[in-house]
């Protein structure tokens, strides 16, 4: 009995505790829904309610295999029921018929950013001056994401993160479509970034105070960048554990061995960006070389990469896969599809194609390569997801114009399945993967009763043909229908503009 009572004490001290950590970030990411507002009421095809998506194909999230012929209640915000097309459907419940369409949780984006990557006057070689720059897109991002079935993201780098919060704080209030947002702080970023906009820290104690500043601005997460320092990483990782918040980082500078020593949370970049095995790579400084060789020399079952992934699993770092930014085809650039152009504004559509131009003239050997680092590092994600790790998923729309808002959250898991993983494995590792890495996974992630109402319906099986996935046909949010076609039209041309 006195074991039992003990028991039970310390489970409610346990339950308690982890109740009042999650709440404050999950409350700051989830907000309750506000009602939509006129700008969002016209892009809403099914207002919330007791509503019954019938016949649909379901893939939950948790990488089980599809069901088939499934009936999806919600009731307002959340998800009621799950159930077979037989079992009868509540009294006064709207039915929309979904016969041949899949649903999906919501996808949720850990590499989506607000911003995109402009290339001062750009030469048909592909050179273009400094500083690069990259303006914040407040108008366009937002709806791409949504559009496109993304219903919660990190922004994983900012900025102008005071404008990402006003993006949030406005979908928050119903005020702007687009996702739940967990938005990051500003780049903690060394002395020689790359971007214009990045201030470059002075030591751990401006990293520390950064990121305290932050945080009390209301960001949620933060991402440290190419050329920060041990001690300042360290210093900021540990500044952020100390808020409750999690930090990620592109690195560069710091290898991954260092970075998981120091406690970082997240690796972005799959395993392309680590420089622990560069030539000539010195402590704290980032190598010309930026992580290639290092990629190049860790066969996926060597015991380098056992190693490594060893680490990772056993310290819990999570790793970001951001296939889409990697992408190459033997010609170069991949061609975008016809509706990914559209949403292009004309300067940079001609700026991708004049970077797809110059791509395909660079020697053979090189565009082999590029392709050959793409599979090696496929096959690091994969033994990582084998050896238990918990593999992220996120576009980083930057690169070279082939990498959008939404689009390329779905051109991720795509290309995760290129990997070799199935496709509910695959939707799994975007959706409630990124859930489960932001604590957020009893509320988002799948599809389960008494879960939020956040969904993707596409047209066609998914399971069996992933390509399924960039046929949108009703993104739910909190239970709101919207209408990706409605979304999609309101940015055309407009994506590198506002
Ligand atoms: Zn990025």
């Amino acid at each position: 009995m006195r074991s039992i009572s003990l028991m039970t004490v310390s489970a409610a001290l346990w339950l308690q505790a982890g109740a009042a950590a999650a709440s404050a970030y999950e409350t700051r990411v989830l907000p309750p829904p506000a009602s939509p507002g006129p700008v969002v009421s016209a892009f809403v095809s099914q207002p919330a309610g007791l509503i019954a998506l019938t016949h649909v194909e379901v893939i939950d999230g948790t990488g089980a295999p599809a069901r088939y012929d499934q009936t999806v209640i919600l009731d307002g915000a959340r998800i009621a029921a799950v159930q077979s097309a037989e079992a009868p459907i509540p009294a006064g419940a709207r039915v929309v018929d979904l016969t041949g369409a899949s649903v999906l949780p919501g996808l949720v984006g850990m590499h989506d950013h607000m911003f995109y990557l402009e290339r001062p006057n750009l030469t048909a070689s592909g050179a273009s001056d400094r500083p690069a720059v990259v303006p914040e897109m407040p108008f366009s991002a937002p709806r791409l994401y949504l559009a496109n079935g993304v219903t919660t993201l990190r922004t994983t780098g900012s900025v102008e993160p005071y404008t990402d919060l006003q993006i949030k704080a406005e979908i928050d209030a119903g005020q702007l479509p687009g996702p739940h947002i967990d938005a990051s702080g500003p780049y903690l970023s060394g002395v020689g970034e790359p971007l214009i906009q990045m201030h470059p820290l002075t030591g751990p104690d401006d990293a520390r105070r950064m990121v305290d500043f932050w945080a009390s601005q209301g960001v949620t997460s933060f991402k440290a960048y190419m050329h920060i320092t041990r001690a300042e990483l360290g210093a900021a990782t540990a500044e952020a554990h100390r808020l409750g918040l999690k930090i990620t980082g592109h690195l560069c500078s710091v290898t991954y061995p260092e970075a998981v020593a120091l406690g970082i949370d997240d690796l972005e970049h799959g395993f392309f960006v680590n420089t622990q095995d560069d030539p000539g790579k010195t402590p704290d400084v980032c190598p010309r070389t930026i992580g290639t060789p290092t990629l190049e020399a860790m066969t996926p079952d060597g015991p380098k990469a056992r190693a490594l992934i060893d680490l990772l699993v056993s310290r819990h770092v999570a790793v970001t896969s951001t296939l889409p930014v990697f992408e190459r085809t033997p010609d170069g650039l991949r061609e975008l599809t016809a509706r990914e152009k559209a949403a292009l504004d004309p300067e940079s559509l001609a700026d991708y194609e004049t970077l797809r131009g110059a791509t395909a003239k660079t020697p053979e050997a090189r565009r082999l390569q590029a392709v050959a680092d793409v599979k090696r590092d496929m096959a690091l994600e994969r033994e990582f997801v084998a050896a238990g790790g918990l593999l992220l998923a996120g576009p980083d729309p930057t690169g070279t114009g082939d990498v959008i808002p939404g689009f390329g959250d779905q051109r991720e898991i795509e290309l995760l399945v290129q990997a070799g993983f199935s496709p509910v494995e695959a939707v799994r590792i975007g959706t409630l993967n990124g859930a489960r890495f932001m604590g957020l996974a009893d509320r988002i992630g799948s599809i389960a009763p008494g879960k939020d109402a956040d969904l993707l319906i596409v047209s066609g099986d998914v399971a069996k043909d992933i390509s399924a996935i960039e046929a949108a046909r009703l993104v739910f949010k909190d239970g709101v229908g919207y209408d990706p076609a409605r979304l999609l039209d309101s940015v055309a041309h407009r994506y590198g503009r506002y």
